[in-house]
């Protein structure tokens, strides 16, 4: 397979149908996100295929806040989340019983059984929406269109593939009549058909503008500018400090005189936070004298 570094998301539509696509290749973004624990390989996979699903949502759904998605079930996997800000910063974790044998191939379904996956979004200002989707298909793939179908009601396809090494996917959207262009009857249904036949190793391989030329040669296919699309992770010893104190002056001190100091580390980037007595104390008095 070919090596291609890439961390983008690149926007791209048909000139003579009204079928827009989005595809994604992450590489780096995708490392740091599965480097921070012993994933074993089946779960980095599946890892990537919610990054890969986590920047295209993001291309799709354009809002100023974060969006994320969060699979919960009863299977082994207990949590899956992954989400992404305005500025293209992803992170994510996947929780599991590691007493447990992780099966080389899973299947969504089998790791999340009776599970749901929650997208949320999240505006900077504004009210926050969740749609919830039943874990009724095997892939993550199925799941994310069953949620086009019922929130933005388009008809909308997903094809996602992750190696643990490099993740990526793309992403087919028929637009709404009004903005139907004239004389191509059949070029959704032919349009998935040409990416139906798309290999994991060209999803993961080929950089965009030769994937799209491979997979249609006869289209008129516009590519628009690309977006870089990193790790990044909105921990902050600020945020850190208030989730400390909400734990109550009386557990604060506790482990004040058990630890000496209070330490929290990130689950996403692994950055340690540390707060001695000295840095909580003022905070401390405040809310003795709430109480
Ligand atoms: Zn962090």
């Amino acid at each position: 397979m070919n090596n291609v570094i890439i961390n983008e998301i690149q926007r791209f539509s048909f000139d003579n149908s009204n079928v827009r696509g989005e595809r994604v290749l992450l590489n780096d973004a995708y490392q740091e996100i599965i480097k921070r624990k012993e994933y074993p390989l089946s779960l980095e996979k599946l890892l990537g295929e919610f990054v890969a699903a986590i920047a295209l949502l993001r291309d799709i759904i354009k809002i100023d806040g974060v969006l994320s998605i969060q699979a919960k079930g009863h299977g082994f996997l207990s949590t899956l989340m992954m989400e992404c800000d305005e500025n293209q910063n992803l992170r994510g974790i996947a929780q599991w019983d590691d007493s447990e044998v992780v099966p080389e191939e899973i299947s969504l379904k089998e790791v999340l059984e009776g599970g749901y996956l929650a997208i949320t979004i999240q505006p900077r200002n504004g009210q926050r929406y969740q749609g919830i989707v039943e874990i009724s298909g095997d892939t993550l793939a199925e799941c994310l269109e069953q949620y086009f179908s019922q929130s933005e009601q388009l008809p909308s396809r997903v094809w996602l593939a992750a190696n643990g090494t490099q993740c990526g996917g793309l992403f087919l959207q028929r637009l709404p009549a009004e903005q139907a262009k004239e004389g191509d009857e059949d070029a959704w249904e032919r349009l998935i058909h040409l990416t139906s036949t798309v290999k994991e190793d060209e999803l993961l391989g080929l950089e965009t503008g030769e994937l799209l030329h491979r997979l249609y040669h006869e289209e008129e296919v516009r590519l628009y500018d690309t977006k870089v699309m990193q790790f990044g992770c909105s921990c902050s010893r600020q945020r850190t400090f208030d989730a400390v104190m909400s734990l109550g002056a009386e557990e604060v001190r506790e482990l004040l005189i058990e630890q000496g100091s209070v330490k929290v580390d990130c689950q996403f980037c692994a950055e340690i936070y540390e707060f001695t007595e000295e840095d909580l104390i003022d905070s401390l008095g405040d809310q003795a004298q709430t109480h």
